[in-house]
């Protein structure tokens, strides 16, 4: 076995060759990887290795020498110390052929996939402030709380004023919270002694409606002078319509608890993609780049190829946006989900836009999809859009007994596409080309659209 070329507290002089899915310069050093956050492909400079593994280490970046002609100042303050963002110092146009070549890379080596038409990613006019849900940690500081957003791979909260790529609605919320919270009492939870009260601020906004929803996560019922707080937010941002309290007991990192209830106004926020209006609950899931969510689906719409004669299954439905957004074209859409509340408020969303021929149900979409081929379902179309995990086993042997015509796979993790994708491609289905779509500007988080066809040979 041989020992890496390099050890710690080692200095030396690399040039980056690559960027890896999170963010970091690749330098290879007689061949064995060493990763170094902070710096981009083309760039040379004096590196020190931190750590070493048997086959990567990790340096970093003492002297940047050549910097590369992509970088570009970050615009944030705390992007440094903040672990909300990876890319602010890689150019737009870089970040953009930087998540295409990401998803090109899984699809070789992952998918074994080669010679397939990836277009350039669809990015942002302007790629700043796109956030609609902002999910804040609270913390206590000397004076006052502290708001931010976790340092990368850490519980530490960097305190931060403004946060550019969130609404500047979500910025003064948490100024306010901030300030206020602690002149009416209110203490920051703390996670170490699991003590204290306010645990995270997650704030919604609709871009079409311009509603606001606060939603206050605490350890327990009190929230002392609760009224007072509401005030104040409604004060600092008037266009605020809800405001809900969500109780969280446990000893945990997951943000929300089982119980919500109602503080002020409201329960739901509307926000509408391409006409159609979709209600949001302090707790569903709805995409966070507004921009580009309407980008992503007109997407996969063209990939659905729909004329109005197609039953289609949009398996992972959510709150059926996806579905609503394809049932205009489509005979039937069947949307599947786990969550129950999503699946009351997709058939919620149905009604309120007089949708009829979308119908909704709950469970796992591996074991609905074959109970409805029993049942002697045939789709046309299949949507998938899982979670980072990608599709179950189960769902890709059940996709490919059903045979649709075709699969539109909407994927947030290139790995698990490539992967699944495979698994299509050696079951009797084509690759025919793949759109990423940019929603995460400023981060490495990447996007993607897939239309997979079945081979009529
Ligand atoms: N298409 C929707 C939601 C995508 S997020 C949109 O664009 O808004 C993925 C969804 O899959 C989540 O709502 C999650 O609850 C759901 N999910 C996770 N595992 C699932 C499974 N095994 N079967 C069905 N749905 C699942």
């Amino acid at each position: 076995m041989s020992k890496p070329p390099v050890t710690k507290n080692d200095h030396v002089h690399v040039t980056f060759e690559d960027l890896t899915h999170d963010g970091a310069g690749v330098a290879k050093i007689d061949g064995y990887p060493v990763f170094v956050k902070q710096a981009l492909p083309g760039e040379t400079g004096q590196v020190k290795i931190i750590h070493t593994k048997k086959n990567f280490g990790f340096g970093k970046l003492m002297e940047l020498e050549q910097a590369s002609p992509e970088r570009v100042e970050p615009p944030c303050p705390v992007y440094h110390r903040c672990g909300g963002c990876q890319l602010q110092h890689l150019s737009y146009e870089g970040q953009l052929d930087a998540k295409k070549k990401q998803v090109a890379d899984a699809f070789e080596r992952i998918g074994g996939l080669e010679n397939v038409t990836i277009h350039d990613t669809l990015g942002m006019k302007d790629p700043w402030r796109y956030r609609n849900k902002s999910q804040i940690p609270v913390g206590q500081g000397d004076e006052q709380l502290v708001t931010g957003f976790f340092a990368e791979r850490s519980n530490t909260i960097v305190d931060t004023e403004e946060c550019l790529i969130q609404h500047p609605d979500a910025d003064r919320i948490m100024q306010v919270v901030k300030t206020k919270a602690a002149e009416l009492g209110i203490r920051a939870y703390d996670s170490e002694r699991h003590r204290g009260t306010l645990r995270h601020v997650v704030i919604r906004h609709s871009k079409t409606t311009d509603q606001v929803m606060v939603v206050l996560v605490t350890k327990q019922d009190q929230l002392p002078n609760k009224k007072h707080l509401v005030d104040a937010i409604r004060e600092a941002v008037p266009n605020t319509v809800s405001i809900m309290q969500n109780v969280n007991p446990k000893r945990t990192n997951v943000i929300f608890g089982d119980k919500t209830t109602t503080v002020w106004g409201q329960d739901t926020i509307y926000d509408e993609i391409d006409g159609i209006r979709f209600a949001i609950s302090a707790r569903s899931f709805y995409q966070v780049n507004p921009v580009q969510t309407y980008v992503l689906y007109k997407q996969a719409l063209a990939y659905a190829g729909l004329t109005g004669s197609e039953t289609v299954i949009d398996a992972y439905c959510g709150i059926g946006t996806i579905s609503l957004f394809l049932a205009a074209q489509a005979k039937h859409v069947y949307g599947v989900e786990v969550v129950p509340e999503a699946v009351d408020d997709a058939k919620k969303n149905a009604k309120l836009n007089d949708i009829t021929n979308a119908s909704f149900y709950v469970g796992e979409a591996e074991s609905v999809i074959p109970w409805w081929k029993a049942q002697g379902m045939q789709a046309d179309v299949i949507v998938v859009d899982p979670p980072r995990k990608g599709c179950d086993e189960a769902l890709l042997h059940a996709m490919l007994q059903m045979q649709p015509e075709k699969i539109v796979y909407v994927s947030c993790n290139p790995a698990t596409l490539a992967r699944d994708l495979k698994h299509l491609t050696d079951g009797g289905y084509r690759l025919h080309e793949a759109q990423p779509v940019d929603m995460f500007p400023q981060t490495t988080h990447v996007e993607c659209v897939s239309q997979i066809v079945l081979k009529n040979d």
